[in-house]
Parts: structure tokens; C-alpha cells; sequence
């Protein structure tokens, strides 16, 4: 697949781990193992720093000074942004949507935005269902305007450069399952900006991997899911020369397990993070690997997974679960 022809920055601590989940394994019955990358290491890690390091690749060969994105206000994808910028000398501009409406004081100030401060990005707050693509333009018009030269990152880094990084974890998940002997009969991940999904299937196929993924869905309908993640798979499996070999059956999201909707979270969602502290001291996180785990788990339960190997991506965001206190302290048990 030669990724070596994209520009890159190192900022990941990779590979990351593949590992055997022994008593959550036993406690779901199934044979269940993770890929850590919770341990990407920039900022306490998670899956955009994958994305990150090809999108600051190309941001450093179009000359730019000002990393611009946008994410919900408890934005993994934001707080990694604004490290990765603090790390390399660039600034950072960021627009929090209040998409869930929490008016939480550790909503709205702890976690991951006590981060984005952290690391000095400049925030900007829009309502929910504000026309974030528009108003990434006009923040990199500001910067234009103030004779900055911005690079416009979309929500998630998933565009067809920041899937390349779930590319190379495709890449590294098949080397290590061929270290260990390991034969992986599917893996699961949250799905929801969709580079993490579209990433790891165009690079498998491209691999000729035959290794099923299933997205567990964290805000869109099965529908519109399948269909993000079939167009951005396609769109990094051309980046690649290879838009042939992903096909519309390599898409599969479960979108079943939203509940409420995108940063909600209810009992089986606290239920899930429980059992992964609580069996293999795994920290999830309550918006996208802890709905992810509650619907593996809900299917696991199912007997969907019956005879299988499941490699569970962790996808980090354990930092969002300080935004959550008030409301999970609670629920613990
Ligand atoms: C962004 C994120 C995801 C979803 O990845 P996408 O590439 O946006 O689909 C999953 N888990 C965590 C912790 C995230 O921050």
C-alpha cells in the first residue's frame, strides 16, 4: 500500500498494544481481545492522533500556521488537535458545538475542554445543529483575514488523509496478529465521524485482509452511517490506487445502541464501562467506546459472536468521562 508516499508526523507511541481481555472475555463468554489504542500517548492518547499524524503532514507541506477544527464540546478529537498543534509550534482554533446541551459545569469546563485550554487553542462556542462546516470556513477566513495561513481539519479528522491513519492500524493489527499466531475473526469499534471505520476497511481490503469490522454506531442511523463510511472507505482506498477493492458488504455499522442520542448516556452505557474497569481495569470512555462496549456486550450476550475471535478497538477517551462526574457518580453502584 507504500503509505510512505504520504507526509506524515510522528506524534503516536506506536504500535500499540494487542491484547488478550481475560476476564471480561470470561464474563461475556466470547474470546475477546484489544487493540490499545487508548495508548497512542499524545495528550492520554486515543484514535485521532492516528489521523493527526498524516493530517499535520500535509498541513506542514501546504505551509500552514493555524490548525482549525471543530468538535462537540467534550471533542476528543479537539483536545488532541490542540496537542498535536501545541507539539509542532502551530496555533489552534476551535469551535465546540453544544451539541448535546448539558450545561454541566464539568460539562462544560472538565474533561477535555480543561485540556483545549491546557494547550491554548482558542475556543469558540456555537449552538447545537449550527452548520459546523460553515463555520469552520469562517474561522479560517479570520485567519486569512489576520494574514494567517490555516489548515482546515473537518470534525473527527476524517477526511480521506486522516484515514489513512486507521490505515496503518490495519496494517499494524495484521503484522501483530501474524506475530502472535492469532487468527481475528472480526473487529469491533465505535463508528462515528466514520475515519476510524472507513480507515481500518479500506486497509484491510486493500491488505486483502479478510477480516470483518463492525461499527457500533454513536449518533447517525444504520443508513446514513453505512453510507459515510462506504464514501470515505472508497475515497482513502483511491488515495491508496485501490478504490476497487472495497466493496459496499466490507460496511457494516449496528447503529442500535445510540440510546437518547450522541453523548447521552443511560444505564447500560455506565453498565459497560463498569464491567471493562471492573474485569480488566480498561477505562472507557461514555460517548463512543462505552456505547461501543454496551453493544458488544448486548450482542455478545446475543450469541453474535459465537466461536469467534472479536478484537475491540479502543478507541481512547477516557479524559470525557470528567465531564460526566456529576451524572455517572451516581449510576456506578
Ligand atoms: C472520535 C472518536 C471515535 C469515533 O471515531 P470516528 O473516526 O469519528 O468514527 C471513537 N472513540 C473515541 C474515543 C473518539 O474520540
Amino acid at each position: 500500500m507504500h503509505l510512505a508516499r504520504f507526509p506524515r508526523l510522528r506524534l503516536a507511541h506506536l504500535p500499540t498494544p494487542l491484547e488478550p481481555l481475560p476476564r471480561l472475555s470470561e464474563a461475556l463468554g466470547i474470546d475477546l481481545w484489544i487493540k490499545r489504542d487508548d495508548c497512542t500517548g499524545l495528550a492520554g492518547g486515543g484514535n485521532k492522533t492516528r489521523k493527526l499524524e498524516f493530517l499535520l503532514g500535509d498541513a506542514f507541506e501546504q505551509d500552514a500556521d493555524t490548525l482549525v477544527t471543530q468538535g462537540a464540546v467534550q471533542s476528543n478529537h479537539v483536545r488532541q488537535t490542540a496537542a498535536a498543534a501545541a507539539a509542532t509550534g502551530l496555533k489552534c482554533q476551535v469551535i465546540l458545538e453544544e451539541r448535546t446541551g448539558s450545561k454541566a459545569t464539568d460539562y462544560v469546563h472538565n474533561g477535555n475542554v480543561l485540556m483545549d485550554r491546557l494547550f491554548g487553542a482558542t475556543i469558540r462556542s456555537v449552538p447545537g445543529g449550527s452548520d459546523m462546516p460553515a463555520e469552520l470556513e469562517k474561522t479560517a477566513d479570520e485567519v486569512r483575514a489576520r494574514g494567517g495561513r490555516p489548515y482546515v481539519i473537518p470534525g473527527g479528522g476524517s477526511n480521506a488523509i486522516g484515514a489513512l491513519g486507521y490505515v496503518d492500524c490495519a496494517r499494524e493489527i495484521v503484522v501483530q496478529a501474524d506475530e502472535l499466531d492469532l487468527a481475528i475473526d472480526r473487529i469491533v469499534t465505535a463508528t462515528g465521524s466514520a475515519g476510524t471505520h472507513a480507515g481500518l476497511v479500506a486497509g484491510l481490503a486493500v491488505l486483502g485482509a479478510d477480516i470483518p469490522v463492525l461499527g457500533i454506531g454513536v449518533r447517525a442511523p444504520k443508513e446514513k452511517q453505512e453510507a459515510n463510511v462506504l464514501k470515505l472507505a472508497r475515497e482513502t482506498a483511491m488515495l491508496l490506487g485501490h478504490a476497487d477493492r472495497v466493496k459496499d458488504a466490507m460496511v457494516v455499522a449496528d447503529c442500535d445502541y445510540v440510546g437518547a442520542g450522541y453523548g447521552l448516556i443511560d444505564q447500560a452505557v455506565v453498565d459497560a464501562l463498569v464491567l471493562a474497569a471492573r474485569t480488566d481495569g480498561i477505562v472507557l470512555d461514555p460517548v463512543y467506546t462505552g456505547k461501543a462496549m454496551k453493544g458488544l456486550i448486548a450482542l455478545a450476550k446475543a450469541g453474535r459472536f459465537e466461536g469467534e475471535r472479536v478484537v475491540f478497538l479502543h478507541t481512547g477517551g477516557a479524559q470525557g468521562l470528567f465531564g460526566y462526574q456529576g451524572e455517572l457518580d451516581a449510576m456506578f453502584g
